[in-house]
């Protein structure tokens, strides 16, 4: 096939090596590409007859699609992150980064006047704005897909945070190598993205989190996340099904020993 619709990369039976190990990673399921996340809310537009093959690791389990790995920036935000976007993900723009600043203000709240805070793919300043409200001596976000935010931040941050963004890029690595770029040492990476629960084997493509309406290309397990790290030096430790915490060195004073031994 010499061409797709909308410049999708061809689907190819043969496997592929894995984005995160190098694993073999065959076909594994399909679904629409208007497909969004499985939730109560979810609008669903009508199919779109264009079809969306994900492969899976047998080594790491990740599981990712290929099929954006062509597209510009400017091909996601016309065909993903367009004015439709928010009807599928309605927590984008103002509930998810007031939740997670809240969450992030609890638990760093004894360090703040000495924190310089990186928040990494959040797409607008709102996280940023409301810890800056709460005293945290610098909060800045930073987003390679958002004009206003793209600007490459200076030095590194104790604490840089990355809510709902793995899942989103075609290239997990060079993002994480990215991220851990930005990290003080010591610091850690405070993040959000769900991983393939136990029961994923029967679930399969009908998993809710699997969306590519949603931009859900890079559905991770514990293993693929600890492996994507440790590329970068970093261990990582998860705090809940969706949250973790990335790290070489975790400050001392921040007293999560028992992260760190976890990890
Ligand atoms: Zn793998």
């Amino acid at each position: 096939m010499l061409s797709t619709p909308l410049g999708l990369r061809p689907t190819s039976n043969v496997p592929v090596s894995c984005k995160i190990c190098d694993g073999p990673a065959n076909l594994f399921g399909v679904v629409d590409m208007n497909r969004p996340c499985q939730t109560p809310h979810a609008h669903r537009a009508p199919l779109s007859g264009v079809p969306i093959y994900y492969r899976r690791c047998e080594t790491c389990g990740f599981l990712f699609t290929d099929a954006f790995d062509d597209w510009s920036f400017e091909q996601f935000k016309t065909h993903i992150y367009n004015d439709g976007y928010e009807a599928v993900d309605p927590d984008y723009r103002v509930k998810r980064p007031t939740d997670n600043a809240a969450a992030v203000s609890r638990f760093w709240a004894p360090h703040k006047a000495n924190m310089r805070v990186l928040d990494f793919g959040g797409g607008n300043d709102v996280f940023c704005t409301s810890l800056r409200a709460q005293g945290f001596a610098e909060a800045v976000t930073y987003d390679p897909m958002v004009s206003e935010h793209a600007g490459h931040p200076d030095g590194q941050f104790d604490l840089v945070t990355c809510f709902e963004t793995l899942e989103h890029v075609p290239d997990p690595l060079a993002t994480i190598g990215a991220i851990a770029g930005y990290v003080a040492e010591p610091g850690a990476v405070f993040y959000s993205t769900l991983t393939q629960p136990d029961d994923f084997d029967s679930q399969g493509m009908s998993w809710w989190y699997v969306g590519p309406r949603n931009g859900h290309i890079s559905i991770h397990t514990q293993q693929s996340l600890a492996l994507a790290w440790g590329r970068f030096g970093f261990k990582t430790a998860a705090l809940s099904a969706g949250t973790h915490l990335a790290f070489r060195t975790l400050p001392a004073q921040w007293g999560l020993t028992e992260v760190s031994s976890a990890a």
